[in-house]
């Protein structure tokens, strides 16, 4: 067996190549003078029980993992216990092993919250009502993030209707179609694209020019380009924000359980310049 005595951690998913999760945590770890490796797995649909039994039974070393698609509603299912956020999103997508047992959380919330309060153009403008375009999972984190902060009028909008309807049961948002949009728009100060729309250049079926003056733009989707919802939305003069920092924002948590570490991680544009030009 190996002697290995620095703490493991890692991402889940299928695919998995793409993650920028392994750069992040070893840029960190590079930074901060910490001991710990973070690897990305790609496992599939059939095998994730057998993963997170494994796990559970501790390979040497391993302390939890982060976990992406498609695998989030599963680590909820195969966790011993969970968090009251994980609970409410109704997805895990950070697990810590304690005493071979799995603990879930989420931290898409999270990380939604912290990048909106380090937005200046956010803190600036007066929070009304917010619309979201989308009802997937990072849909429900983006949700929980703006209840949070304190957003009574939210307003989801999306292709497939059972979605919406659990999203009114679960989180009790207000539902539309997107010939509704207009009506809502006027009164929020906030859009965000939380569909996966924009990821290989798809547009969003947004009229710009019946936007309202000074609502804030925000993506979900970040990449060394912008989505043609920001591009669009820089080119009429809105404020635009992509999904990077929530990204980053959502690791902390983890990161800090992980590979022991009292102090926050460091955020800046060497790092978001870091990540960028590894995409
Ligand atoms: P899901 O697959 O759970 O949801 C996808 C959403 O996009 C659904 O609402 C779906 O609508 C909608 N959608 C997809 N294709 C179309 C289309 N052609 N027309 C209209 N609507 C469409 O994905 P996630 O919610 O997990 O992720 C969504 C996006 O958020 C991804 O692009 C992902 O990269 C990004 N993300 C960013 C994170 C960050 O930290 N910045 C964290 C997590 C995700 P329908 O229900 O009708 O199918």
């Amino acid at each position: 067996m190996p002697d290995i005595n620095y703490p493991i951690a890692g991402v889940i998913g299928q695919p998995i190549t793409h993650s920028l999760s392994p750069l992040l945590h070893h840029y960190w770890l590079a930074k901060m003078n910490l001991f710990g490796r973070y690897e990305a797995r790609d496992i599939a649909v059939d095998d994730i029980n057998f993963f997170f039994d494994d796990l559970r039974q501790a390979e040497v070393g391993w302390v939890g993992c982060n976990v992406t698609l498609p695998h989030k509603i599963a680590a909820l299912e195969n966790c011993d216990s969970l968090s009251p956020t994980a609970k409410k999103i109704g997805a895990v997508n950070t697990i810590t092993l304690r005493d071979k047992k799995l603990y879930g959380d989420n931290t898409d919330g999270f990380g939604f919250i912290k990048n909106l309060e380090s937005w200046q153009d956010f803190r600036d403008s007066k929070k009304s009502c917010a619309v979201i375009l989308g009802a997937g999972g990072a849909a429900r984190g983006v949700i929980y993030g703006l209840q949070a902060l304190g957003y009574q009028h939210i307003v989801v909008i999306n292709r497939t209707l059972d979605k919406l309807q659990n999203l009114q049961k679960d989180f009790g948002v207000i539902i539309a179609g997107i010939n509704d949009i207009k009506k809502y728009l006027d009164e929020a100060n906030i859009l965000v694209n939380a569909t996966s729309l924009g990821l290989a250049g798809e547009d969003v079926p947004i009229d710009f020019k019946k936007l309202p003056k000074g609502i804030l733009l925000h993506d979900i989707i970040y990449g060394a380009t912008p989505t043609p919802f920001l591009k669009k939305g820089r080119q009429f003069g809105f404020a635009t924000r992509d999904g990077l920092d929530m990204f980053i924002y959502q690791a902390v948590i983890g990161f800090k359980q992980w590979f022991h570490s009292d102090k926050n991680p460091p955020i800046d544009d060497e790092l978001r310049q870091y990540l960028l030009s590894c995409r």
